[in-house]
């Protein structure tokens, strides 16, 4: 081949994007800023994990059904396993989801904010990418959902940023109406106790994500499933790749999902967290606190850019926004309680 820049040999369409960036944290900093589970598995648990691991065959590749898996998801979720495809996170499952139902000529519809994935997907597999905004009080428009002809739709529920779960009824209307998938993405179900997936045999256009990156404490792994219909599940599985967990992913997940009930035991712990940093940051001045069904919280702040200043000379990670309308949000995972009260003394001591 003749001398070429090399970015030349990338469609010009994918060159003007940026990376996926996230900055490195150091040791010693509170995580507040992911909405991962601050509450790391016993010894125990490691060790029998460990266990398990060591009797793997790894000169083989996984199941490629993952049926043992997909057996202990139903047991979990309460439907068949034929409902059921596993994702190396779900953000596989939404690129599966987009190579699947959208790509060039067709239209992926979102509110916004939400969660940003859907976009960088969006766009990478050149689908035109359409956002409605949310109302002042955070409120989902079916309406205006409609009325982009989306031939997918996501919504997060419970949405984030904004930690709320939008009205039933109006997304509903939007499964109902819509001509295309909807994807309730409820990666915080776990937290929220909502969810539309008993309804995957009413609607045939419904697709219910959820992840085992957040109540499950298992971000580091990376795994999600996501919930549809018999049909469409066959179908979505011819847009994911072979053997997509790892075998070493699929022993990690079924020892957890055997334990579920002791690892979903910090969702309460966190549930109530939460509750008691809303309280407290309802009392400090200069902050506007958004009711949250996750386990994150949104703060509209005065004087942000001297709290968030403070924040980071206590070596607290937390998300700013850097989208128009949201550049005075700040969005903090709730953490362990050693954590929380480390930010809320921050918090009170700035304001
Ligand atoms: N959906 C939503 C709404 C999220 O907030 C996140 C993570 N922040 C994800 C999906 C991604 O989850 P996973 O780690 O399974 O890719």
């Amino acid at each position: 081949m003749k001398k070429k820049k090399a970015r030349e040999l990338v469609k010009e369409r994918i060159r003007k994007f940026s990376p996926y960036e996230v900055s490195h944290i150091d040791e010693g900093e509170i995580k507040l800023d992911a909405q991962e589970n601050p509450y790391a598995f016993s010894r125990e648990l490691k060790e029998e994990i460990k266990g398990t691991i060591t009797d793997l065959s790894f000169n083989r590749y996984p199941d490629p059904s993952y049926r043992e898996l997909k057996n202990m998801i139903s047991a979990y979720c309460g439907l068949k396993s034929s409902n059921i495809l596993v994702g190396n996170g779900s953000d596989e499952l939404i690129l599966a989801l987009l190579i699947a139902s959208a790509g060039e000529g067709k239209t992926v519809a979102a509110p916004s904010p939400t969660f940003s994935m859907y976009r960088i997907l969006s766009e990478l597999t050149g689908s035109a990418y359409r956002e409605v905004p949310l109302e002042k009080d955070f409120s989902l428009n079916s309406g205006k959902m409609l009325d982009l002809k989306a031939d997918v739709t996501f919504i997060a529920y419970p949405n984030n940023p904004t930690g709320n779960c939008f009205s039933e009824e109006e997304i509903e209307k939007i499964i109902v109406a819509s001509g295309g998938l909807v994807v309730l993405d409820e990666a915080y179900y776990e937290f929220s106790g909502k969810s539309f997936a008993s309804r995957i045999d009413e609607y045939c256009n419904l697709v219910v994500l959820r992840t085992f990156s957040k109540a499950f404490a298992l971000a580091g792994i990376r795994a999600g499933y996501l919930l549809c219909n018999e049909d469409l599940a066959h179908q979505l599985r011819k847009a994911q790749l072979p053997y997509n967990i790892s075998a070493l992913n699929e022993e990690i997940l079924k020892v957890i999902l055997s334990k579920k009930r002791d690892i979903l035991g910090t969702v309460e712990l966190l549930i109530d967290s939460r509750e008691k940093m809303e309280e407290k940051l309802k009392k400090i001045q200069g902050i506007k606190v958004y009711p949250s069904d996750a386990n994150f919280i949104l703060l509209k702040i005065d004087r942000i850019d001297d709290v968030i200043k403070a924040l980071e000379k206590n070596k607290i990670r937390v998300r700013r926004f850097s989208e128009r309308g949201l550049n005075n949000y700040l969005r903090v995972t709730v953490g362990a309680e050693k954590e929380n009260r480390k930010f809320l003394r921050t918090l009170e001591e700035i304001l």
